[in-house]
């Protein structure tokens, strides 16, 4: 089946004249309409733009003309990132009606490109979260057992490229969005070194973390898609000027030599014994390929988890303050708003409650208040009054302040890590995709869902999700490396090693 072909083989087809972007972009729509209403990776899919947009890079095709490196494959896009003119929701009754009138460069590039912008995918909101409960348009569902998570927040992403309905998805990491539902999908995911790719356009969760990149099914389409969206962009303050290597000429070069190191705080109490065998048995197989394994410790890891969760809310109050009903997204319906404060304003007059009175809303405030109250979801909310006690005056000190030291400490303990090691080797997540509803009314379980993934955020370093095996319950499990900053392909090149020893990337889940 033709969408059972990785990117880089179909790419490999359609420039050569055998297959059609119309026929390829045709086989993934089938496919979604065959499968999203079971799985519900996509918040929305345009037919139509897809096909023509096939059509045309197809008639330039014939005629000769050049096409951009991506021609013809479809890229489905989390509902994250600003398209020009589509909706772009962030799974938020807030924006479910927004639509951006810029691309982001992400998008942008794909465009430039000749991707085939399939779809938009589900996330938790803002990209708050690990489960993908959160987002205001219900869960998406994982391929490999329906009743369960598909991870979060990039949850749609992950399970799109997981079910055969897309070869390449865009996905965004502020905690481990990118990496935990690729491992939780069976799929591969890569979040890219802070400032590799322009965060142009990405709608702000924790600015100093978050971080775009690619989602697929093997390591060489993931090299390809960061190759196409990474790079220097005048317009985000924060990516770096630096050259983007053809990480799709160097992935499949082993790394000879390579020097492991297992994180020893990662592998102990907490970690799903399933998971902890299967990462052994990944570790026999790089072995067998010459790399040497020793343990690295990261003494801080410890705090990790206290510390993302109180610079990521802190960074979202802050950022999430713009979304005030006056200027977009969501407003109260204002003549009810209105007539009810003059109702409270006359009953206040006449019982003659004159304190009641002087501390009633003004209208501006009311209207700020109920807009937020009415359109954003409890986590979103809990994120807000976390962040915003964390940055209150008299608490920065104990709480914001503190986070940001032990966020240096943490990366001090990774730069010496990987003094003595090329890649940094462990777990993605604690335990294989849980139930729906398993944990929604347990914040601090999710919170600690993402003890592994979170370091590579406080620390800026890219890190990789690659599938390593399956549970007794034949559920996908990730294993996640990690390099040193703006080494993307010293990982490529180690998840590619892996990859090429085992098989784990080719299955694909039954569905129906
Ligand atoms: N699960 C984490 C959180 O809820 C990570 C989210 C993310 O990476 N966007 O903050």
């Amino acid at each position: 089946m033709l969408t059972e072909l990785s990117a880089t083989e179909l790419l490999a087809q359609l420039e050569a004249g055998r297959l059609k972007a119309v026929d390829v972009t045709q086989a993934y729509l089938d496919r979604i309409a065959r499968h999203d209403g079971a799985v519900r990776a996509f918040l929305r899919v345009d037919v139509e733009a897809a096909l023509a947009q096939a059509a045309e890079i197809d008639a330039r095709r014939a005629k000769g003309k050049p096409v951009g490196r991506l021609a013809g494959l479809p890229v489905a896009v989390k509902d994250l990132l600003c398209q020009r003119g589509e909706l772009t929701t962030c799974g938020s009754r807030m924006l479910e009606h927004f639509r951006p009138p810029y691309d982001a460069t992400a998008v942008a590039r794909l465009r430039a490109a000749d991707a085939v912008l399939i779809g938009r995918t589900n996330l938790d909101e803002f990209a708050m979260g690990g489960s993908n409960e959160n987002s205001a348009f219900g869960p998406v569902h994982n391929p490999w057992d329906l009743a369960r998570t598909p991870g979060g927040s990039s949850g749609g992403a992950a399970a799109a490229v997981a079910a055969g309905m897309t070869p390449l998805s865009i996905g965004s990491d502020t905690g481990g969005s990118i990496r935990a539902p690729a491992a939780l999908c069976g799929v591969t995911g890569l979040k890219p070194t802070y400032g590799r790719v322009s965060r142009y356009g990405l709608v702000a969760f924790a600015s100093s973390l978050d971080q775009i990149g690619p989602l697929a099914r093997t390591v060489e389409d993931v090299a390809l898609l960061l190759e196409v969206i990474a790079g220097h962009d005048p317009l985000d303050a924060t990516s770096v000027d630096r050259p983007v290597p053809r990480y799709t000429d160097s992935v499949a070069r082993p790394l000879e030599g390579l020097r492991l190191g297992v994180v020893r705080e990662h592998v102990g109490e907490g970690l799903d014994p399933e998971i902890a065998a299967a990462m052994e048995e990944a570790l026999d197989v790089y072995r067998s390929l010459g790399a040497t394994v020793r343990e690295v410790s990261l003494p801080h890891g410890k705090y990790a988890v206290a510390t993302y969760y109180l610079i990521a809310p802190s960074e979202a109050s802050s950022n999430l303050a713009r979304y005030d009903g006056a200027h977009y997204g969501y407003r109260t319906d204002v003549a009810r708003m209105t007539a009810q404060l003059e109702a409270e304003r006359k009953a206040l007059t006449k019982s003659g409650d004159a304190a009641a009175l002087e501390s009633l809303d003004t209208a501006l405030v009311r209207m700020y208040r109920r807009s937020r109250a009415e359109s954003l979801g409890p986590e979103v909310k809990r994120r807000i009054m976390l962040g915003t006690y964390a940055l209150s005056a008299g608490y920065y000190d104990a709480y914001y302040l503190k986070a940001l030291k032990v966020r240096r400490l943490i990366r001090q303990d990774v730069d010496r890590a990987l003094e003595s090691v090329d890649l940094l080797v462990g777990p993605v997540t604690p335990s294989p995709a849980f139930r729906l509803g398993e944990k929604v009314n347990d914040p601090l379980a999710m919170y600690l869902f993402d003890l592994y993934t979170i370091t590579a955020n406080l620390a800026g370093i890219p890190a990789i999700s690659i599938p390593c095996g399956f549970s007794s319950g034949g559920l996908p499990i990730g294993l996640q490396l990690q390099a040193p900053p703006f080494e993307e392909e010293r990982l490529l090149r180690g998840a590619c090693m892996f990859q090429s020893a085992t098989a784990w990337h080719t299955r694909q889940p039954e569905l129906g």
